[in-house]
């Protein structure tokens, strides 16, 4: 019976808790006389995340008015100290195990480039290849690697690296010769299949990894944040997207120049991972969608991310999602598909032209050898790469001069040229303009022999 004087409050009534601050506490009630018991004696219904439960049983607190009720109390009733607060044990949020730094540097030898489809694709699948300098700029920066055996080869490894520098997930891709997606994967899951398959025990950081609740837990390029405290963030949801991102509009160079980071999918634009962008202005790309609906989505919750970081502003524009034919939309394609189809050198800021070369002072000793001094290595920053393979140089001068013969002789036409099925010229003068000059001074570059073609093309069009 005596059990039974001292329950908590019937009913959904909740008050503020002295732990955690909810409003989720529950008073005891004295159900003799109908009052509550003193304001610590309650339980809070957060059990898992706050756990605060002070009982009267269990301090002392009923056997004290038991005796004070049937005068045989002291005064010298001191609350046991140790029963005091039945609190649940918040579960230890365990440390999350990384990638070790060794595993993610196998996937950097710069050897492994050539075998490396994502890239190469930029190079030589792409209908405006990059140069080689800034795909070697790109790839140093969000440490971009390729899988070099076993059932992923020739895959990229696109690695989620926090602000403090520790790999928390290395996403494996493999792409087709346009650069989608055939097959998704993980570094971990494929060196672990690796070791089972052989009935090899897992290494321990694998086995600590293996625990962690959540694999992809930071932004993709997050490290950057760090490097570029100032910056103002563009926010899309693939690695891929974020890395021709970079290509189109340009490096990090100045405080205003954007840094492209991924939030990995769609379901992953959450406040625990955004908490990052405190303070910066975030451009936002979610790729398409049916009826729009993850561009709603994000927008929704960015205005609680707003409210939740103070000084932090996200910026939605809805033109792709008004651009883009409904067919777009039901593949889910993203702005990667669309800037790969455009030509990057008209996305870079205009560069002030390049000042003449200064004159060379006069050497009086002879130069016998010539070195790059190698520069010591930060731990975890800057590993080292060396440029992708390089192609036998021809020349085209032959085929540049005949071609600017021709255009100099003809009156241009004014109107729009179809050049093939899939390329119409708005502009032929700008256009003749352009790729003559790019061809001219990416004379034999392989990488660049589109525009050749284009420019070849255009002379058999207007023929
Ligand atoms: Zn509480």
């Amino acid at each position: 019976m005596e059990q039974h004087r001292y329950t908590l409050e019937k009913g959904s009534k909740k008050d503020f808790c002295p732990a955690c601050n909810k409003k989720r506490f529950v008073h005891y009630v004295d159900t003799e006389t109908g009052e509550y018991l003193p304001n610590q004696y309650g339980r809070c219904d957060r059990e898992s995340k706050c756990g605060y439960h002070l009982n009267p049983y269990k301090n002392g607190y009923s056997q004290m008015i038991k005796e004070q009720e049937q005068g045989t109390f002291n005064g010298n009733w001191k609350p046991d100290q140790y029963a005091r607060v039945v609190t649940i044990k918040k579960p230890l949020k365990s440390k999350p195990a990384f990638i070790p730094v060794e595993v993610l540097k196998q996937t950097l030898e710069p050897d492994r480039y050539e075998q490396n489809v994502f890239i190469q694709n930029l190079f030589n699948n792409v209908p405006y290849p990059f140069e080689v300098s800034d795909v070697t700029k790109a790839v140093e920066l969000y440490k971009i690697g390729t899988i070099k055996a076993g059932y992923r080869k020739g895959a990229v490894t696109f690695p989620f690296i926090d602000l403090k520098g520790n790999i928390r997930a290395v996403q494996v891709k493999q792409f087709n010769k346009s650069n989608h997606t055939t097959g998704t994967d993980f570094l971990h899951s494929i060196i672990d299949k690796h070791h089972s398959k052989r009935n090899e025990p897992l290494p321990n950081w694998l086995q600590a990894y293996n625990k962690n609740e959540l694999k992809v837990s930071c932004l993709f390029g997050e490290h950057l944040l760090s490097k570029y405290p100032l910056n103002p963030v563009a926010l899309v949801e693939a690695p891929k997207t974020a890395f021709y991102g970079t290509l189109y509009f340009g490096f990090p160079e100045q405080p205003e120049d954007l840094i492209w980071l991924a939030v990995y999918n769609k379901s992953s634009f959450k406040f625990d991972k955004l908490k990052v962008l405190k303070g910066r202005t975030v451009l936002t790309f979610p790729d398409l969608s049916k009826d729009g609906q993850t561009f709603k989505e994000w927008k929704q919750k960015a205005t609680g991310i707003e409210s939740r970081l103070p000084g932090t502003r996200f910026i939605f524009s809805d033109l792709l999602e008004q651009l883009a034919p409904e067919a777009d939309k039901k593949e889910g394609n993203d702005i990667a598909d669309y800037l790969i189809k455009q030509d990057w050198q008209n996305f870079r800021k205009r560069k002030p032209k390049q000042k003449p070369p200064e004159p060379v002072p006069e050497i009086k000793e002879p130069v016998t050898e010539v070195r790059k001094i190698r520069q010591p290595k930060k731990e975890t920053e800057d590993f080292e790469f060396s440029e992708t393979i390089k192609k036998e140089p021809e020349d085209w001068q032959t085929d540049i001069s005949e071609l600017e013969r021709y255009f100099e002789k003809m009156r241009l036409p004014p109107e729009p040229v179809r050049l093939n099925q899939c390329t119409v010229i708005t502009n032929v003068s700008q256009f003749l303009k352009s790729h003559l000059q790019t061809v001219k001074s990416h004379n034999g570059n392989n990488r660049f022999l589109p525009y050749l073609n284009r420019l070849q093309q255009l002379r058999t069009t207007l023929n």
